[in-house]
């Protein structure tokens, strides 16, 4: 239901432009699919895996001759899906964690006000919730915000927080949060780090640092790079998406505020453009906000 309600308002929008795009057509023409291919780029799939969508349907009507608008859903719907399909995304149900990787640590990348801090706040909860024993490390020692953002979510979630100054060296932040996580026997790290994009040869070597200092500690940390995407934004969250893959490896995506806006789309075009497994969705403010993105869930819910 939770999924169903983030959904809601790029459902409504997407099946009313949807509407107006067939209306008084009853069969899928060239002109229905040029009003297709704008619905699906203004809802923010992305143009070329709109072409890709596109492609597939005509391939559909030039074998059938005959396809009625009233199909298109339906159509839409096995497009979609089958494209999904063929994406890393959403294998995943569940909150799990590799058993055999202890500490687990995961690093969590994005720009400033995508919703990194609530993201880690509530994987923080859900890891807890089964039982593991979690640790934070305020590795944003840019902004003394972000430090005191992800304490809050520390004393919310009640678990130990390790950080520094403002303005002290982020990778020695990390360090320090392995090691405390190693003496405390933690089974999930998770270390925020520093949200500017600043040029691409400094984001590469802040992260670099980090990497290599925390690799002293866990040798082969960190076991996830998750990069926080605000869906809202529509299409910077791909030019995002684009600038810290080129900068680090990026082994999995959060894409946050798909409630607030009807651009979620945008989690069809990220799956498909970009070889990484979307693996959450953040779908409101609240602590429970936060869901395991699953494919299979997500077509059905945004085609019921
Ligand atoms: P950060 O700067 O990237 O750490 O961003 P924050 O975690 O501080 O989030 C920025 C704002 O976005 C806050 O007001 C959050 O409550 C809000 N936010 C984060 N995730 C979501 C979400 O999934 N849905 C909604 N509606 N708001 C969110």
């Amino acid at each position: 239901e939770t999924l169903d309600k983030g959904l809601e308002k790029s459902k409504t929008s997407f099946f009313s432009k949807l509407s107006k795009a067939v209306a008084g057509k009853s069969k899928v023409d060239d002109d229905v699919l040029d009003n297709l291919e704008e619905v699906l780029v203004s809802s923010d799939v992305g143009v070329d895996t709109t072409l890709k969508i596109i492609d597939r349907i005509e391939e559909r009507v030039a074998k059938d001759k005959y396809l009625g608008t009233d199909e298109l859903n339906g159509i839409l719907r096995e497009e979609i899906a089958a494209l999904l399909s063929e994406t890393k995304s959403g294998e995943e149900t569940d909150y799990t964690i590799p058993t055999d990787k202890k500490p687990y640590v995961l690093m969590v990348v994005g720009v400033n006000g995508v919703g990194k801090t609530t993201t880690i706040g509530k994987l923080a909860y859900q890891f807890k919730k089964k039982g593991l024993n979690v640790v934070l490390g305020a590795a944003d020692t840019f902004r003394a915000a972000a430090i005191d953002q992800l304490q809050v979510w520390a004393d919310r979630v009640d678990i130990p927080i390790v950080k520094q100054a403002m303005g002290s060296d982020p990778a020695s932040v990390a360090f320090d949060t392995l090691q405390s996580g190693v003496a405390q026997n933690a089974d999930v790290i998770i270390i925020d780090t520093a949200g500017r994009l600043h040029n691409k040869v400094n984001l590469m070597n802040e992260l670099t640092k980090i990497k290599r200092v925390m690799q002293k500690v866990v040798g082969d940390a960190p076991h996830d790079v998750l990069l926080v995407l605000d869906g809202s934004t529509g299409q910077n969250a791909f030019e995002q998406a684009k600038q810290f893959t080129a900068a680090t490896e990026v082994t999995s995506l959060a894409v946050t505020k798909l409630d607030g806006t009807a651009k979620g789309g945008v989690v069809i075009g990220i799956s498909d453009q970009f070889q990484i497994p979307v693996k959450y969705i953040g779908v409101g403010e609240g602590i429970e906000d936060l869901q395991v993105f699953n494919k299979h869930e997500f077509v059905d819910s945004f085609f019921k």
